[in-house]
This record gives C-alpha cells, sequence and structure tokens, in this order.
C-alpha cells in the first residue's frame, strides 16, 4: 500500500530526478507546457506501448492510425468544435484573474473576492494560419482531439483494412487545447497527447460495447498496477453530455485535489460519421456482407490522456519507508512502465571490477533499458534507482570476478539472488515478466546480500 503525496513534492521528485520540466523554463517558462526528460520520455514511451499492445497488437478487432495534427477546417465544423467547443470563462475586475466560470461558486473571485465580470463563451481550440498569407481564410486549427482524424478516415480504413465490424481504430497523438485554467502540474495541459479508439459497431450492439470497454479500460489500469480503491467509475448526467455523445462514462482516478477524470468512454452514436458525410457529401456508411445491411455504424470511443495516465501511474507508485533513521522514498511502478529497467553497479571503482562491469552493462543494454551508476556508496545507489522506479539492479563484486557471480536486488523487497552471469539476461527478462525474485536460475542461489 503506498502512501499519498502532495503535488507540490511530485513536481519536485520529477524537476530533480529528470523526469518532467516547464517548457521553456530559462525565459520564465509557458503555462499549462510541460517537458519530457530523460526519465519521463521512457515512462510516456512505456505507457504508450502498453495501450498500443493491448488495444492493437493483441487485439483481431482494432487497427493502428497516424493522422495529421492540421486538418481541412471543414473538419471542426462537422464536427461540431467550431460552434460548440467552448467553456464560459469570467474575469475578476479587480485582480484579473480568469476563471472557468463552472469552477466558480459565486459571483466574487476565489481569489482575492473581487467582483467578476459576466460569463462569455471562449473556444478551446487554437487557432493558427495556414500557408503564407494571414487572412480569416487561411484559419486553421491544432486539433483539439485526434479522434476527427479517425472519423475522416473511416471509409480509407474499411476499403483497405480487409475487416468487418466491429472494428475499431486507434490512434496516440498531440491534442491541443486553449484551457482557461490549466494547472495541477500535468494533469490539465494545454499541449497534450491522447491514446483513444474510436470503435465501430452495429447499431444496437452498442449499449453491451460500452461496458465491454469500461470494464476493459479500467483493468488496464489496475493490470499496470494502480490501486483499484484510487480508481472509480462515474456516469455522466444527461445535462453533463458532450454534444456528440448518447452516454459517457469516466475513470476517476484519486488525485490529490479529489476524484478527476482519468479517461472517458463514450458512445457518440452516428453523430461524427453522419456530420462528415453530410459535410463532406461522401457516403460513411458500412455496408454488412453478414446480414446485407447498409448502415451507419455507432462508435465507441475510450479516450484517455497519456500526461494525465503518467501522473497517476506515478503518484499511485510513490512510497516512502521507514530506512534506520531516514525515510526510503521508492516508485513501485510496474516493470513494464519503469523507465530504467535494471542498473548495473559495480560495488566501488576499483579498478579491477571495471571490466565485468562493463562488459555486464553492455550486455544487458542490448535487451534492457539500463543505467550504469558507479558513483558513491551502493547503498545510495540502490535509494537512487529506487527513486526513479528502477526494478532491479545488478551488482558485481570481487567474489564475482573469481566466480563469474553478480546479485540481483529487487526494489520492493530489497531481497537478493545471486546468479551465474550466463543466466543474467533471461533470469532478468522473467522476473521483469512477473517472475517472483526466490526463483532461482540454474546456478542460482539465496544471498544475503550487500547491507542495504
Ligand atoms: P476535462 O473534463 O478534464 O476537461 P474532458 O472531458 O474535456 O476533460 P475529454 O475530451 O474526454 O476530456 O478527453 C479525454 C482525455 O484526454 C481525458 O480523460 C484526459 O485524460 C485527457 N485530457 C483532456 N484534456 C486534457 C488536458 N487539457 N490536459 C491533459 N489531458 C487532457
Amino acid at each position: 500500500m503506498s502512501v499519498k503525496i502532495d503535488m507540490e513534492k511530485m513536481v519536485s521528485l520529477c524537476k530533480r530526478r529528470g523526469f518532467i520540466f516547464q517548457s521553456s523554463e530559462i525565459y520564465g517558462g509557458l503555462s499549462a507546457c510541460w517537458d519530457y526528460g530523460p526519465l519521463g520520455i521512457e515512462l510516456k514511451r512505456n505507457i504508450k506501448d502498453a495501450w498500443w499492445r493491448s488495444m492493437v497488437q493483441a487485439r483481431d478487432d482494432m487497427v493502428g492510425l497516424d493522422s495529421s495534427i492540421l486538418m481541412h477546417p471543414q473538419t471542426w465544423v462537422a464536427s461540431g468544435h467550431v460552434a460548440g467547443f467552448q467553456d464560459p470563462l469570467v474575469d475578476c475586475k479587480s485582480c484579473r484573474r480568469r476563471w472557468r466560470a463552472d469552477d466558480v461558486n459565486e459571483d466574487r473571485c476565489p481569489e482575492c473576492g473581487g467582483e467578476l465580470t459576466e460569463p462569455r463563451l471562449f473556444n478551446l481550440m487554437f487557432k493558427t494560419f495556414f500557408g503564407a498569407v494571414e487572412e480569416e481564410a487561411a484559419v486553421v486549427y491544432l486539433r483539439p482531439e485526434t479522434a476527427q482524424g479517425v472519423f475522416v478516415n473511416f471509409a480509407n480504413v474499411m476499403a483497405t483494412a480487409r475487416k468487418k465490424l466491429p472494428l475499431g481504430i486507434a490512434q496516440i497523438g498531440k491534442a491541443f487545447r486553449n484551457e482557461i485554467t490549466a494547472g495541477n502540474f500535468i494533469f490539465r495541459d494545454r499541449e497534450f497527447e491522447m491514446m483513444e479508439a474510436e470503435f465501430f459497431v452495429k447499431p444496437g450492439t452498442d449499449e453491451q460495447w460500452l461496458k465491454y470497454w469500461l470494464e476493459e479500460r479500467f483493468n488496464w489500469y489496475v493490470n499496470l498496477g494502480i490501486q483499484k480503491e484510487n480508481l472509480r467509475i462515474r456516469e455522466h448526467s444527461k445535462d453533463e453530455l458532450a454534444h456528440y455523445a448518447r452516454a459517457c462514462y469516466d475513470i476517476d482516478y484519486l488525485f490529490p485535489m479529489g476524484w478527476s477524470e482519468l479517461e472517458g468512454i463514450a458512445n457518440r452514436g452516428d453523430f461524427d460519421l453522419t456530420q462528415h458525410a453530410q459535410h463532406s457529401g461522401k457516403d460513411l456508411s458500412y455496408y454488412d456482407p453478414d446480414t446485407e445491411e447498409r448502415y451507419v455504424p455507432y462508435v465507441i470511443e475510450p479516450s484517455a490522456g497519456v500526461d494525465r495516465s503518467a501522473l497517476a501511474f506515478l503518484l499511485d507508485a510513490y512510497d516512502e519507508e521507514p530506512d534506520k533513521k531516514e525515510i526510503r522514498v521508492l516508485l513501485r511502478l510496474h516493470p513494464d512502465l519503469a523507465p530504467i529497467k535494471v542498473a548495473v553497479l559495480p560495488l566501488s571503482r576499483n579498478e579491477a571490477l571495471v571490466p565485468m562491469a562493463r562488459d555486464v552493462h553492455a550486455d544487458l543494454r542490448q535487451r534492457f533499458m539500463t543505467q550504469y551508476d558507479d558513483a558513491q556508496s551502493v547503498g545510495r545507489r540502490y535509494r537512487r534507482q529506487d527513486e526513479i522506479g528502477t526494478p532491479f539492479c545488478v551488482t558485481i563484486d570481487f567474489q564475482s570476478l573469481e566466480d563469474k557471480q553478480v546479485t540481483i536486488r529487487d526494489r520492493d523487497s530489497m531481497k537478493q539472488i545471486r546468479v551465474p552471469v550466463a543466466e543474467l539476461k533471461n533470469s532478468l527478462a522473467a522476473k521483469l515478466a512477473g517472475e517472483p525474485l526466490d526463483v532461482l536460475p540454474p546456478g542460482g542461489r539465496y544471498w544475503l546480500g550487500f547491507p542495504d
């Protein structure tokens, strides 16, 4: 069971250890834009890979897509975003702070108590100019979601994928929203990444598929280590539903600021395909060869944020343990998500150890994301790896030079085993895939280890 951590502490850990930095920090930063450092990028890639494996690679009924960020402006007219993707905002007449009207309960500023203006509608899409002329005719938008790239490619994919419905199209990519009140670290950004699937089904089967996806997606987080009690499912009320949705559920996570949306799973009906068919004049219906019917499919959409997931995984993995007079800080990240899988640590910088330690490292890095660390005491180095969530450390000592064995030390239990170098790579691979530490490879043995 991990301990709760507040957001400030997480921001500081992420900065100190190279997970996440504020964008353009040397110029004072750009609000709600974030840069992922050497460890953050690994975490993010691992999250996206885990999603892709479960959504595309492991299924017969899903294919992938990577559509462009800039799209024909009519796309956003048809989707309803030009007219409807807006939030009401209010300004404080005294301190000038801007608020989302639905975040303010009274007609006074939550910051200074000043009087607020009447709400005005504010479109969240970023605009830019296409081509050399800065005129209204050349306005295009940075996409606020990846889904529309899927809808406009529905016919292309159906014509080429040689698949029948139900079929999903999955996409991971950047999205941009000019959020009125961004914040809570990487929870609400103006530039972020989404992992979305549009799952096309026969009308009438949509409710059952909505339930199916809700369960699948909930289990994805649990299987990657999020504690069940920190997740909940919340159904949208009728007046909360987006213009396109027939029904929608959120998977919420218990973030430090309270329960907040991690992922939305919506039944979008035939809204999008119908709109695009009308606006483009192209037929986006589907002919079902089994029933000989033609229909416009309904779509179930699980839509998740990469950054929000990264935040939830980090918060949930954070733990502190009493450690003699100090505190051991660790990230109990699932091995699939951990940025570094194995750290290679020579017991000391003694020259005799270096060639073997370098050889072990050179071999392991062919297979895993690794780090080589020889600075300071081995105990300190274990702590450093604990704090970035590295599941295993491999230590090379003087005896290793004689018996060609090294130790594997487990992040969570701090237990150690000793294994022949020849078995190391396979043994680590098995343990990273979930084999318990005390399952020994041939020639391996339990080991009291170096004092942790
Ligand atoms: P919210 O109510 O928090 O604004 P939303 O309902 O507008 O979110 P969706 O349009 O359903 O969000 O987006 C799907 C997912 O994309 C969200 O569950 C979240 O994980 C992610 N997401 C949306 N907006 C942002 C943002 N500004 N920053 C980071 N992630 C976001």
